[in-house]
């Protein structure tokens, strides 16, 4: 008998995995979203000119090409279109739970115990056979430490929680951060305010965004000429492959990305003390390069100005620092995520009564990013070191996906099956190896690591090497939960 699955999160992770159990006949399954609708970091991130750096063709799923893109480069907009238009095309909607946050999942009696919190109504507790958490890495925001946040009398907001209804026009706006959120939106608003001050505490590298419409004809090519939708999506995969990750891993490009990041600012920023401002002192790839080509010609604008000195507090009216207040109407945090606090703040018990919050202690791993031993039955999309700096997370999403879909015939046959401890244990070794090659380890501080200057969130190989190691057959690294039970006990 098929499995019952639970999906928790309808974003691309979540979709992805509701597909591939329609597209295999499993039609028991629910995906549980705590938002009123689909779409993920998608449906968040609405900000002016949120976009993705990622080219549209491979920004999405490889089983459902999509010939109607409309830019290089996809828009906010029309990522959630394509989202929307996937669960239409399967049939998905049906299936998902709206506005129910999952808060707690327990391991009892072979099953997981799902309390759902529903926006309307008390909560409930329902069983599965399977959980797959789709929640994201991105899907928290995070606001600064700084004092007197609260005390500002003007309007705030992250840049993940847009406020609409605030017209900017005319508006002084300081926004609080500079990486790829700040990046997209500053050039969108900076025209339509009347003073503008980025507080930048850490330069970003910054790289030209190649971006360009696809007018009819591209599209009609795309939608008629067989095999060209493939193979411009594999050019683009094989040349992010062959020229950012070993730049990433600081090989034979690095030096190439500097230069042509160094060229970028050159030719975009006249002023040499902006310039020297705006300079890193770490190697690109350390923190997650910009790539945007509008982003500095907005910071010379006359009503820019990006502010470097340390902020002190923020008052009410404005934000102060160490060389005196920046007056303000309105401050956008764009300070990013919660990102190495996975899963949060879903409480998550497992075999034996095991949290996982206290087994991770701070430092999430998962054996492919995905399973975690004592947690049978328990699967993670996007899960820790599964980010990417330099191709398509949706390409990591579907390699989990279908090592999940590889899983079900086994835990199906045997009951719960959990990945072994010693597959973990050599997971995690393989991992730090690698790890020490690639350029995020020193020398800046980024959303990829822990407070302690553990990277919880990168993968650190090429991801032709990860679709190799998702696609190996789950067996041995997994094992059934009865005779791990009985190793626990002795027996
Ligand atoms: P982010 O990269 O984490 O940037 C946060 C910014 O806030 C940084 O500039 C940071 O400065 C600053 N900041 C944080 N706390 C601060 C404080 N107390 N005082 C002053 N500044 C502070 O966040 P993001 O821009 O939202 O981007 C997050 C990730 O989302 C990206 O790296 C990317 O992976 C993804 N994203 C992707 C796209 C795309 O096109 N694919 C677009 C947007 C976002 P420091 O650098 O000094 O820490």
């Amino acid at each position: 008998m098929a499995p019952n699955v639970a999906i928790v999160g309808a974003g691309f992770g979540g979709l992805c995995m509701a597909i591939q159990l329609e597209r295999a006949g499993i039609r028991s399954y629910t995906v549980f979203e705590k938002a009123q609708d689909l779409g993920g970091t998608w449906r968040d991130n609405s900000y002016p000119g949120a976009g993705c750096d990622i080219p549209s063709h491979l920004y999405s799923y490889s089983f459902e090409k999509y010939a109607s893109w409309t830019r290089r480069y996809p828009e906010q907009p029309e990522i959630l279109g394509y989202l929307e238009h996937c669960a239409d095309k399967y049939d998905i909607r049906r299936k998902i739970r709206f506005g129910t946050e999952v808060r707690r999942a327990v391991f009892h009696d072979s099953q997981w115990r799902l309390t759902t919190a529903p926006d309307a109504g008390d909560e409930r507790t329902e069983t599965f056979d399977v959980m797959v958490l789709g929640v994201g890495q991105l899907n928290r925001p995070r606001l600064p430490d700084i004092p007197g946040l609260s005390d500002f009398t003007g309007v705030s907001f992250h840049s993940a929680r847009w406020n609409h209804d605030h017209d900017l026009t005319g508006r002084r706006v300081a926004v609080i951060g500079n990486g790829s959120s700040a990046a997209q939106f500053v050039p969108r608003i900076a025209e339509q305010v009347e003073r503008l001050h980025v507080f930048q505490r850490t330069p970003n590298w910054v790289i030209p965004k190649p971006d360009a419409t696809f007018g009819p004809l591209p599209r009609l090519a795309f939608r008629f000429v067989p095999g060209l939708q493939r193979a411009y999506r594999e050019w683009i995969y094989r040349y992010a492959e062959a020229t950012l990750y070993p730049a990433l891993a600081q090989g034979w490009s690095a030096g190439l990305l500097k230069k042509r990041a160094l060229r970028h600012l050159r030719d975009q920023v006249p002023d040499p003390d902006l310039r020297a401002k705006l300079t890193p002192d770490y190697p690109p790839g350390c923190k997650r390069v910009v790539i945007d080509s509008t982003f500095y010609p907005a910071l010379v604008r006359d009503n820019v100005e990006v502010v470097t000195d340390k902020i002190v507090r923020i008052r009410p009216d404005g934000v102060e620092t160490t060389e005196g207040l920046r007056e303000a109407d309105t401050i956008v945090y764009a300070t990013g995520f919660l990102s190495t606090d996975f899963l949060a703040p879903m409480e998550i018990v497992g075999r034996g009564g095991r949290s996982l919050r206290e087994q991770w202690a701070g430092r999430a791993e998962a054996y492919l990013g995905i399973s975690v031993p004592n947690f049978p039955n328990m699967f993670l999309l996007y899960g820790p070191n599964t980010n990417l700096g330099h191709n398509s997370i949706v390409f990591m999403i579907e390699c989990q996906v279908n090592h999940v879909m590889s899983c079900l015939p086994h835990l199906t046959a045997h009951g719960p099956i959990e990945v072994r401890p010693a597959a973990m244990a050599a997971w995690s070794r393989q991992l730090d190896a690698a790890m020490d090659r690639m350029v995020w380890g020193g020398g800046c501080q980024s959303w990829y690591k822990t407070p302690e200057g553990r990277i919880t969130n990168n993968w650190p190989g090429p991801t032709t090497l990860y679709r190799r190691l998702t696609a190996k057959p789950p067996l041995p690294a997994y094992q059934p939960v009865a005779d791990q039970a009985v190793r626990d006990a002795g027996l």
